[in-house]
């Protein structure tokens, strides 16, 4: 970690500060929290018992980020036509 010392945990962000979680979810979390940047990728949800997960990367401020997600209901057989 040659950047151990570095106080913003961030590199190369127009932000001064990264969104906060719930400016995260506000945005769709399609957006980069570091940096703003529209095209951020996505590794394979991760499942378990207490939600998913999904590690995101950003190509534009290479900051890289975990989404939470968590389960919020479910749809029966007879709603899905
Ligand atoms: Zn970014």
């Amino acid at each position: 970690m040659p950047n151990s010392a570095e106080p913003i945990p961030f590199k190369k962000s127009k932000r001064t500060t990264p969104m906060t979680s719930e400016e995260y979810v506000a945005s769709g979390g399609i957006r980069c929290p570091y940096c703003d940047h529209d095209d951020v990728h996505g590794d394979s949800i991760e499942v378990n018992v207490d939600g998913a997960w999904q590690d995101c990367y950003c190509p534009e401020c290479e900051n890289s980020w975990t989404d939470e997600y968590k389960l919020s209901g479910y749809t029966p057989e007879a709603e899905k036509n």
